[in-house]
């Protein structure tokens, strides 16, 4: 899909329920500072070559209500709550709630969209409360679709040149020119079973060469 359609954030879904498809209690690769993240279930933007196509179905995810989700995010103990997918925008009454109630306590929301912000003031000139009321309870906004063909390979957290970082509010100290000048992060998690996550942003071959060679050490891990 072109940066040049317009595209308005899915409408419908439970507005006390959100739908998660990873919840990390704690990143230092998803934004500024120590934060919880939540990747949403649900995309109906479809970028090609998204990393995430596995949420871009509505369907799977794990339904959460957004009073349990924000006592989850608080337990937590982080500096805030980083929204990425998936798409938030597709499902912005629930977060906006969910964010609300973060926000109540003094932390950050950092929110992921592949909205341009053109696109999100077009659905709010258009009356979509819903999309206002997440915009509202959002500090620092990431906005625009993954471009394969425009890799950023300086600024940190994203995917592609063309994608924006704003300030909504000044909760998160420094410019914006501060806040991208850290270096990308990748974080890899081992369990005690073997099993392997990982989240932030390397490009796929360093992401294939080091999930070889790490899945090479833990098989030949002492027991
Ligand atoms: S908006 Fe995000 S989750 Fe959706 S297709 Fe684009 S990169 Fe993937």
């Amino acid at each position: 899909m072109s940066d040049s359609a317009p595209r308005m954030p899915a409408t419908g879904g439970d507005p006390d329920v959100v739908s998660v498809a990873r919840f990390l209690a704690s990143t230092r690769a998803e934004g500024p500072g120590e934060r919880t993240a939540v990747w949403v279930q649900g995309c109906t933007i479809h970028c090609p070559g998204c990393f995430n196509p596995h949420m871009w179905s509505f369907r799977g995810g794990a339904p959460v209500g957004a009073a349990d989700l924000v006592a989850r995010i608080l337990d937590a103990g982080t500096s805030g709550l980083t929204l990425l997918g998936g798409e938030p925008f597709d499902q912005a009454t629930a977060l906006a709630r969910v964010a609300a109630g973060v926000r109540a306590t003094g932390r950050s929301v950092m929110t992921f969209t592949g909205y341009t912000t053109d696109e999100l003031r077009q659905a709010v000139d258009a009356g979509r409360a819903d999309v206002a009321g997440l915009l509202a309870e959002t500090d620092l906004l990431v906005a625009g679709p993954f471009r394969a063909d425009q890799l950023d390979r300086v600024r940190p957290w994203v995917g592609s040149t063309n994608q924006e970082f704003v300030l909504l509010t000044d909760r998160i100290a420094g410019s914006v020119a501060e806040l991208t000048g850290d270096p990308d992060r990748l974080e890899v998690t081992v369990d005690a079973a073997g099993g392997i996550a990982v989240n932030g942003w390397a490009e796929l071959d360093a992401l294939d060469a080091l999930l070889d060679g790490l899945g090479e050490r833990v098989r030949h891990a002492p027991s």
